[in-house]
């Protein structure tokens, strides 16, 4: 007798292949066979009308930190999300030395605009090395399944200390490096991140550690995952890193080499097209280059307390510098500071979030009642009815009221034209979710729901089946996760069940549920049945069921 039978539902098997009807037989963690005529089981559903899919495979998250207090990662199951990815970009928190907590959560702060008093309060500190952090999660239990890259700026500042954001590294400390990618490949990595995106910034305003690193100490630390032909290479890329020089590594190592975050940026509309095609140019001569792409237009809401938007524009450093409050605030009225930002975005860049676009950028939440009537305006409409300069006006307006009022910026991947070419692109990987960071700015943990219901019903660019497989089978082949995102006799049991007719996600809504009760944005599901993990359902009615309530493993082995 199986444990589940789901009945006369629409299968999408995650290869790509069209849907057909058919009952699938889960028994224990495995899903045990497809086909009609299952026979008995304990527990049966009626799917009728309703399409079961893969669970998605979220390969861009950042809950290095909020796994520690959240096994669960809310909310990314409720999306269907069954396996996630954590330490992309290289931020992880693992490993840390004792000394090395705080700046390690400052610089998260800044770079994942992540609530310092929520991971002060929230962190398990209860590890130091990488295999110390993956047998701590894997004590607590994991909701989804989890792999995780180990992060370059981590091991940067575990042997550099606080030179990490400052300079070069020498020899010695390349191979200490060198030797703690190589332990956590051993441990179950699924592989090595960095970053050398100028948008990345972090504590007192520095880079992020792994923008300091030389071509060598870069080329040393991704040989490992050639020497142990093991692992991918993921970073979010600056312009140091150009594909051709990415595809020397990928060329190496034989490794697969993923590069994000490829945006559409309407001011330089053919960059992130020329960088596909040259991702695609490497995969005809035989390296494995895969370019992370996003379903979902980068919006932040933000207050002049945390700018991330202006934070990569290099005449902001200062700003981030600043030691107090009153420096900071003298600094934003300063006329000089402002024309060094005002001249710096007149020129074009090669990565910027802010692209001088004010009719992007609006007033979305004011503090004085006399300025509500510009709620919902962008700069743009504000300045020229004022005959002023947008930037004196947002910043003017921030002083008056004390840094406190928000603004949302639309920056980049709003034009759906391009982003559907984007998305449909032969060598494109679509993820870049971020879940779990930028907690204030958006909540993008529902991208595949997103992707459903709004590219492939309400747009229809690409086939429902062909969409699923992006987001399961095709993200498991990249990274080899083994016996997931395909629904076949001897997989896993990590299913979504859901209503095509429905499917999407909520605007996003205020929540106040970090540690100590901080902000952050969430989002709704729509249309979505049911979710298992390892054949344990974790979202809709459990009748029979008796699952553990954190059903997902840790990932340590991959198919090289
Ligand atoms: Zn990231």
């Amino acid at each position: 007798m199986h444990d589940l039978v789901i009945e006369n539902a629409l299968i999408f098997d995650g290869t790509g292949g069209p849907p057909r009807h058919a009952d699938i037989a889960i028994d224990h963690d495995r899903v045990t066979d497809v086909g009609p005529g299952l026979g008995v089981s304990r527990e049966r559903i009626d799917a009728e009308g309703l399409a079961l899919a893969p669970g998605i495979i979220d390969s861009h998250t950042h809950f290095d930190a909020q796994i520690t207090w959240d096994p669960m990662v809310t909310p990314s199951p409720e999306h269907g999300v069954t396996t996630v990815l954590i330490g992309n970009c290289g931020f992880t928190i693992a490993p840390c030395k004792p000394e090395h907590r705080d700046v390690t959560m400052r610089n998260l702060v800044r770079v994942e605009g992540m609530s310092l008093k929520a991971m002060q309060q929230g962190i398990d500190w209860q590890f130091e090395t990488f295999a110390d952090y993956m047998a701590l999660l894997e004590r607590r239990g994991v909701g989804p399944n989890v792999g995780a890259f180990v992060g370059h700026s981590s091991i940067r500042t575990y042997v550099m200390g606080e030179d990490a954001p400052l300079r070069a590294a020498t020899a010695t400390e390349i191979d200490a490096m060198r030797r703690l990618v190589e332990d956590a490949i051993d441990a179950g990595a699924v592989g090595f991140a960095t970053s050398t995106s100028p948008s990345h910034n972090g504590a007192d305003g520095n880079p992020m550690p792994s923008r300091l690193a030389d071509e060598n100490e870069l080329r040393t630390l991704v040989s490992v995952l050639g020497n142990r032909n093991k692992g991918a290479f993921m970073l979010t890329k600056g312009a140091s890193t150009p594909v051709p020089w990415l595809e020397t590594l990928a060329a190496d190592t034989g490794r697969p080499v993923i590069v994000a975050a490829l945006l559409h940026n309407s001011t330089d509309p053919d960059k992130v097209f020329e960088d596909l095609d040259g991702i695609e140019a490497a995969r005809s001569r035989g390296n494995q280059m895969w370019g992370q792409v996003s379903c979902c237009p980068l919006s932040t809401e933000f207050t002049l307390r945390a700018p991330y938007p202006f934070e990569g524009i290099a005449a902001w450093k200062p700003a981030m510098q600043a030691d107090s409050e009153e420096s900071y605030k003298a600094l934003l009225a300063d006329l000089s500071f402002r024309d060094a930002i005002r001249t710096e975005l007149t020129r074009p860049a090669v990565v910027r979030l802010f692209n001088n676009e004010w009719e992007k950028l609006s007033v979305i939440g004011t503090v004085l009642a006399k300025n509500q009537g510009i709620e919902n305006c962008t700069l743009a409409e504000l300045a020229q009815d004022r005959h002023t300069d947008p930037l004196d006006f947002l910043l003017d307006l921030a002083l008056e009221e004390n840094l406190d009022t928000t603004f949302l910026s639309i920056l980049l991947n709003s034009d759906e034209d391009a982003v559907a070419r984007l998305l449909t692109h032969s060598c494109s990987s679509i993820a870049l979710s971020d879940a779990g960071a930028h907690l204030t700015f958006f909540c993008d943990a529902g991208f595949g729901l997103h992707l459903l219901g709004h590219w492939v019903r309400d747009k229809q660019i690409m086939p429902m089946e062909q969409a699923i497989h992006r987001l399961t089978g095709q993200p498991a082949a990249i990274y080899g996760i083994r016996d997931r995102g395909q629904i076949k006799a001897g997989a896993y049991a990590d299913l979504l069940l859901f209503d095509p007719d429905t499917v999407g996600r909520s605007p996003a809504r205020r929540t106040f549920d970090l540690p100590g009760g901080e902000r952050r944005l969430t989002t709704d599901a729509l249309g979505v049945h049911g979710v298992w993990v390892n054949g344990t359902r974790i979202v809709g009615q459990t009748d029979t069921q008796n699952g553990p309530t954190l059903p997902g493993v840790i990932l340590r082995s991959y198919d090289s």
